[in-house]
């Protein structure tokens, strides 16, 4: 897609050499267009962390390509790197892992200023704004991160991020590490902030009702492939592939009795290390036929802006549950 902020093709890791390597991400595909937030969801293992580590070239890829703004990085040379880490930045899920403890706020975010070269009065103030942005008195900048709560850490980790100005966020489980009581203050203000500076996202959770609220699109990820893609509020009102519609069944937004995913789906998550042959879903499908080992379903257009990956023309409105 032209005009797109980033596109990502074929983008392929895996980890360890050998026969059996983990394949972690498997031949994945999406565009984000500026300003816009796609929500990746998935079971824990099924790939997210390391597709938002390879966008950022945390990690490099295996295969595929990741363009930003026109640009590859996927085989850019450290230098260039540079340059796409004060357009695109990571916010982590642990506020306790992510936030240096022997460093004041002030030098955490300072430090993440310092591409921008500003005059030290300058710098100091830039700071205060920063903080007052995400909702803390700037006046707390000369604390430590131990000083603050999980959610007020989880603000400073948002505020770094805010330091260069970027055009992505790659927020990976923001509000996973928090208390239930405050992630919905906290993903209020990423809303906020996505308003108001128009940056684009790609939101990583595995909680689809979370991905719903905060998103334009939705990838639903499984065994490090891409399941369906497509707009928000399409794919969790008429998810078109199985694996969609067992994420939604199991959502206690749905139902607050449903079961459990692993109750709902036959048999455990296999190993990414002997993914099964074919459609990777197809052991814990209800609807599998002997033809879904045959080959890797491509992604096929519904025609109402989604996609998915699944031979059948049509599904039962709901899995059977087990
Ligand atoms: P998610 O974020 O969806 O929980 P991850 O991207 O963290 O999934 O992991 C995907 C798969 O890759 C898992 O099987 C995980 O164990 C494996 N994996 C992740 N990082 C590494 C690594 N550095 N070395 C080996 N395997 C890894
Ligand atoms: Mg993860």
């Amino acid at each position: 897609m032209s005009g797109a902020l980033l596109e990502v093709r074929g983008l392929t890791k895996h980890f360890g050499g050998g026969a059996h390597p983990v394949r972690a991400v498997e031949d994945v595909s999406f565009a984000i267009q500026p300003g816009e937030v796609l929500g990746l969801v998935g079971e824990s293992g099924s790939g997210k962390s390391t597709i938002g580590r390879l966008i950022l070239r945390l990690l490099d890829p295996t295969a595929g390509s990741v363009r930003f703004g026109g640009d590859e990085i996927a085989t850019a040379p450290e230098r260039k790197l540079k340059a796409l880490r004060r357009r695109a930045q990571m916010v982590f899920q642990d506020p306790f892992a992510s936030l240096n403890p022997r460093l004041r706020v002030r030098d955490i975010i300072g430090e993440a200023l310092d591409a921008h070269g500003l005059a030290r009065g300058r710098r100091t103030e830039r700071i205060g704004e920063l903080m007052e942005t995400v909702g803390l008195p700037a006046a707390h900048m000369t604390r430590y991160p131990h000083e603050f709560s999980g959610g007020q850490r989880q603000r400073i980790g948002i505020a770094r991020a805010l330091a260069v100005e970027p055009e992505l966020i790659v927020a990976d489980e923001p509000v996973s590490a928090l208390d239930v009581s405050v992630q919905a203050q906290v993903l209020n203000l990423m809303q906020d902030l996505r308003a108001r500076f128009g940056l684009a996202m790609l939101f990583i959770s595995h909680d689809l009702d979370v991905v719903e609220l905060m998103c334009d699109r939705i990838a639903v990820l499984y065994l490090g492939r891409v399941m369906e893609i497509g707009p928000a509020e399409i794919v969790t009102a008429r998810p078109r592939h199985p694996y969609t519609q067992a994420l939604l069944a199991a959502s206690p937004k749905a139902d607050p009795d449903a079961p459990k995913l692993s109750r709902t789906l036959k048999g455990d998550i296999p190993s990414p290390m002997a993914p099964p042959s074919g459609c990777v879903f197809r052991t814990r499908c209800p609807y599998a036929m002997p033809a879904c080992a045959e080959v890797v379903p491509p992604l096929r257009d519904a025609g109402d802006g989604r996609a998915y990956a699944c031979i059948l023309d049509s599904l039962p409105s709901r899995p059977e549950v087990a």
